[in-house]
């Protein structure tokens, strides 16, 4: 039986559930690290383990560049490697295409580019996509798309979003089938509601085992975000799990969980945690600040991470300021131990039915707090 997903529990348009892998489960909502290429940076895989994560995120486009995905496949595949037996979701890889390579060329059949690390020729197609991510070992496989430019115009949106649904379809015709394992569509349509309904029909009709809503966080700004996610949300099944890519910042996690996402990915707590800021019950804290100097208070009193347990907030101040490793590991730790810790709080008061108060509370504290 494939991958699959049990709606525990609503609260509005929030939704908590338990998806059901060959990797194990996963409790939803539910925030994926970013394990860009093999690694979840700064972070032994232990480490991610100890800060709740259930599930990472693999990228197919550095992956398949270096160390290669034959290469992967031979040496057990991505769990293996990387000593990471729960769930893996991968990326279809044309997002960092786009973003990263060097002369790219779009065509209907797929892409073709020049790697950014050595300017190496590759193609990305639908099929070649999904063959690299079944060489991966990858738990939860993303059909190849095309993300759609902000701002484009209805007709651009339209050619965008039907050649996104072909490459769906050639997609889930490639897919080798697994005990555990999904394929999961993307729906497109930039910001018009009506090419987010026939997207989502054209990917039902192909049928997946979960939804993600791709084409958002390129710059339409929050509001916008979610009128679209007020729109998309609704036309998915309630028993597919739904995965908003490539978001967010806390307040982001919380606005999309009230509209019905059960599933996040984003660079934000880890690369945050690299450059010295960190995501806290009280707000959001720049570690290089001076003021941080000789506070001898834990980063977060709310937070059990070693960051706060451990240290205090002019240790991790020195630490940044000296240029020294562990700043960037132990921020990293802590943001990604907060991400958890707060879509565990939204799943325990989505099953009681006091979400809303909780979003309420947790915005508060941050506009309380001092940050800065
Ligand atoms: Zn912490």
């Amino acid at each position: 039986m494939s991958l699959s997903f049990t709606l525990h529990g609503t609260d509005g348009a929030a939704r908590a559930g338990t998806m059901h892998t060959a990797h194990g489960a996963v409790p939803t909502p539910v925030f994926m690290p970013v394990g860009t290429a093999g690694t979840v940076k700064g972070m032994t895989a232990d480490a991610v383990r100890a800060t709740g994560a259930s599930v990472i995120l693999g990228n197919t486009y550095h992956l398949m560049l270096r160390p290669g995905a034959e290469r992967v496949h031979a040496l057990g595949g991505l769990h293996r490697m990387m000593d990471w037996p729960g769930p893996i979701l991968t990326d279809s890889g044309g997002f960092q295409v786009m973003s990263l390579s060097k002369l790219r060329k779009m065509d209907k059949d797929g892409v073709t580019f020049q790697s950014h690390i050595d300017g190496s020729r590759h193609r990305l197609t639908p099929e070649r996509s999904i063959d690299i991510q079944h060489k991966l070992d990858a738990t939860i496989t993303m059909v190849l798309d095309e993300c759609t430019p902000f701002p484009a115009t209805p007709d651009q949106a339209r050619d965008s979003m039907e050649l996104s649904s072909r490459w769906a379809a050639r997609s889930k015709a490639a897919f080798v089938p697994r005990d555990g394992y999904g394929l999961f569509g993307i729906v497109q349509g930039s910001v018009y509601p009506d090419l987010r309904k026939a997207s989502a029909d054209a990917l039902l009709d192909i049928g997946f085992e979960g939804y993600a809503i791709g084409g958002l966080a390129v710059g339409e700004g929050q509001e916008m975000m979610y009128q679209v996610l007020d729109v998309t949300a609704p036309l998915l099944p309630a028993d597919r799990p739904r995965y908003l890519m490539g978001v967010g910042t806390p307040d982001d996690l919380l606005g999309a969980v009230a509209r019905g996402v059960d599933m996040f990915d984003c660079v934000i707590p880890t690369r945050a945690g690299r450059t010295a800021r960190a995501y806290t019950s009280q707000g959001v804290f720049n570690l290089r600040n001076a003021r941080f100097a000789d506070d001898d208070r834990p980063l977060d009193p709310a937070c059990a991470c070693p960051a706060c347990s451990r240290h205090a907030r002019a240790y991790l101040h020195h630490l940044f300021r000296a240029g020294e490793m562990l700043g960037p590991m132990l921020l990293t730790w802590h943001n990604l131990h907060y991400y958890q810790a707060l879509m565990a709080g939204a799943r325990a008061t989505i099953l009681a039915g006091q979400f809303d108060n909780y979003a309420v509370g947790v915005r508060a504290a941050w506009a309380a707090g001092e940050s800065g």
